[in-house]
């Protein structure tokens, strides 16, 4: 990371004058993308001599692929293809943003060029994970001893089969295929972004140089610059969404000092991925503005300290209407049987970020168990105490990651849910 902001430290004033000189019938359009990693945005903008309308007014448009883990460089051409459309709040009437889909040179998904690693730990006995962790610690040692690299090869049966998605980096193609097969139950998601400022040295935002603020319990929806690090962040970035027309729906600050969250919802299939997509793009823009960055890591400070999740609320018709918790309890069954499938894809890396957030610590579950209850927020999934008293609503995965693909994480929902399909 470069050391200062230097994008902050411009000029404002002078920024300001060129911002606010007229452009006539002329439109910016800012295409986004998801990069090669899954997790990063990229961006960039061109001019269309009239505002367009509506997605269809906005050209497919391309990129170099071998610049953003997508494409080797002898066949790097890239496909941006617009897919939602959102106002610009950065540089206002009637310039837009707009998100898109990546598709390679021959129009398929795009891949990723990196192979991932997939979690094998979590089907272990707990036999096999101590002799697992036995095997680490005397390799950590002959690595002591020799100061060399050791090798290990550990030889495992997988016993569950990967999501098909998960090397791929625009999972938005299979979601939308999923939420089209399941429409007619009308599924609603609200999803829970938490993320972490960080100053320009990777610290939290605000945490004393060489030692740490007080521990938590003051912070969580707290007041007062003492316990407040960093409201201004998240208050553009609400005006943000709200103006640029994102279904975002709430705010708060976290548990951990400078750590906040957003929720956005409520959004029918596909569109909580796009709308929770471009959230994040305004978030990382409104804090490059202030000199300051947002991750998404879900434990980025160790020890006694809270990670950060994207919990995922999800309801169908069914489960909206009166004897709706009948139907709530069969997703729930459906989800239980496949829990390693699901940490699998709740977060880009196989479930290896997730395993420092979900330690069954800190508000969450264990990531080798999968378990549910009312108003628990120690479990895999909670039901809201209002939804069992009504008997009716949705329910809560706490599961996903802060960094979580919210395509691969909806799609996963309803594939399991609602097409009840059998890898
Ligand atoms: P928590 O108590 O878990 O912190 P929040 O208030 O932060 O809850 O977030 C609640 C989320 O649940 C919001 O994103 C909202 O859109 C979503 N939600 C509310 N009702 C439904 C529903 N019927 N179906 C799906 N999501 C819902
Ligand atoms: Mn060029
Ligand atoms: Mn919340
Ligand atoms: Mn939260
Ligand atoms: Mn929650």
């Amino acid at each position: 990371m470069a050391s200062v902001s230097v994008s902050s430290r411009l000029n404002k004033a002078i920024h300001q004058h060129y911002m606010s000189l007229p452009q006539g019938d002329l439109c910016q359009v800012t295409y986004i993308w998801i990069d090669g990693s899954g997790e990063g945005l990229r961006n960039k903008t061109r001019t269309l001599y009239r505002e367009p309308q509506g997605i269809e007014d906005i050209p497919e448009w391309n990129f170099d692929g071998s610049s953003t883990y997508q494409a080797e460089g002898s066949n790097s051409d890239m496909f941006l293809i617009p897919v939602a459309m959102f106002r610009d709040p950065f540089t206002l009437e009637s310039n837009k943003l707009v998100l898109c889909e990546v598709l390679k040179y021959n129009r398929l998904p795009a891949g990723n060029c990196k192979q991932q690693e997939i979690l094998f730990l979590l089907q272990l006995t707990d036999t096999e994970t101590n002799w697992f962790w036995s095997m680490i610690e005397a390799a950590v040692y002959l690595i002591d001893c020799f100061d060399c690299l050791i090798f290990l090869s550990v030889k495992l049966t997988l016993q569950y089969t990967p999501f098909p998605s998960c090397t791929e980096s625009n999972l938005r193609s299979g979601c939308k295929k999923v939420m089209e097969e399941v429409k007619h139950y009308i599924p609603w998601f609200g999803m829970e972004q938490e993320y972490t400022l960080l100053g320009m040295d990777g610290r939290p935002y605000g945490w004393p140089q060489n030692g740490f603020p007080g521990p938590q319990g003051p912070y969580y929806c707290g007041v007062g610059a003492d316990n407040a690090y960093g409201r201004d962040i998240m208050e553009c970035h609400y005006k943000a969404c709200l103006y640029s027309g994102v279904k975002i729906c709430g705010t708060n600050a976290e548990v951990m000092p400078s750590q906040f969250e957003f929720q956005v919802g409520l959004c029918e299939g596909i569109e909580m991925g796009d709308h929770l997509w471009m959230a994040r793009f305004l978030l990382h823009r409104v804090c490059e503005d202030f000199g300051v960055v947002a991750t998404l890591d879900p434990k980025p400070m160790k020890g006694n300290w809270n990670g950060a999740g994207c919990h995922t609320n999800v309801s169908t018709k069914e489960m909206r209407e009166e004897g709706g918790l009948q139907h709530i309890e069969q997703a729930i069954e459906k989800l239980s049987k496949r829990h390693s499938q699901h940490i699998c894809v709740y977060d880009p890396h196989g479930g290896q970020d997730n395993i420092r957030r979900l330690t069954g610590l800190h508000e969450t579950s264990s990531i080798h168990d999968f378990c549910f209850g009312v108003a628990n927020r120690g479990a895999s999934i909670r039901i809201p105490r209002q939804v069992a008293q009504e008997g009716k609503g949705y329910f809560e995965d706490r599961r996903p990651s802060a960094n979580c693909d919210p395509y691969a994480v909806t799609g996963a929902i309803a594939r399991t849910c609602l097409l009840g399909m059998e890898e």
